[in-house]
Order: structure tokens, then sequence, then C-alpha cells
């Protein structure tokens, strides 16, 4: 017997399209996916559905430099129920000057390989 099915909308954050997605499950098994104009769409309602993440930037503290923060970001998107979490873990982090773009500061974030913190601007030391 199956279960009953159910729908959830999206709109699909691919380009600036914004097409209205239609997904029918079955508890947590994705049955369909309707309105996506291209792949991208059914590929991004596939991971919203089983598992949703965010791309995550911004600042840590950094010792010895003209700048008192310095940009970074994860170097793959983050779950999305843990993204205050991950940004609290960032935050503990103090660079130190100087810093090369695409250092990496933190690895292994959450226990996945990756998803790394990077620096994405360099900063001398002064
Ligand atoms: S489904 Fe394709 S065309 Fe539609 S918003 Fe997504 S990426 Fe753009």
């Amino acid at each position: 017997m199956s279960g009953a099915q159910e729908t959830k909308e999206l709109v699909c954050v691919g380009c600036p399209v914004g097409c209205p997605l239609q997904l029918t499950h079955e508890g947590t098994k994705l049955v369909e996916v309707h309105g996506h104009e291209c792949n991208r769409g059914a590929k991004y309602a596939k991971q919203e559905f089983k598992d949703p993440r965010r791309g995550l930037a911004t600042t840590v503290i950094i010792e010895g430099a003209r700048w008192a923060r310095l940009p970074v970001k994860v170097s793959n998107p983050v779950p999305k129920g843990r993204v205050l979490e991950a940004a609290r873990l960032i935050h503990a982090i103090v660079a130190k000057a100087p810093v090369s773009v695409g250092d990496v500061l933190l690895t292994g974030l959450f226990g996945e390989e990756n998803l790394e913190v990077v620096a994405t601007r360099s900063m001398e030391r002064v």
C-alpha cells in the first residue's frame, strides 16, 4: 500500500527566471517535479527536498593586519538548518596575518571533508 501523496512548492533559484516548482512526494520519497524549464531546476528541487543547503560567507577576526576582520566563505553549501551553528563556529576563528586569498582556515566543518573555511581576500602583516 502506498502512502498519501503531498505537494510542496518552491521557487527555483538557479537563474533570474525563478520557475515555480511543484514537488509531489510520499513522505520522504520524492515522486515527481513539475514546473522546471531546465534540468537545473529538477536538480535544485531534488537537492532542496533531500538535503537543503545554503552558501555561507562571513568574516572572522584577524590579528596583525590593517583591518580587524577578514572575509571568509565556506567552500561548499552548508546544511540549511545548521547555518547559524556554522556561523558561530566560524566566528570563533582568529586568523593571523599574513593571509592569502584561498588559505584554508578550518577543514571538516561538521565532520564533512568538503566543508572548508577559506579566506576570500589577502591581508598583509602590518
Ligand atoms: S528551472 Fe531552469 S530556467 Fe527555471 S529558474 Fe531554474 S535554472 Fe532558471
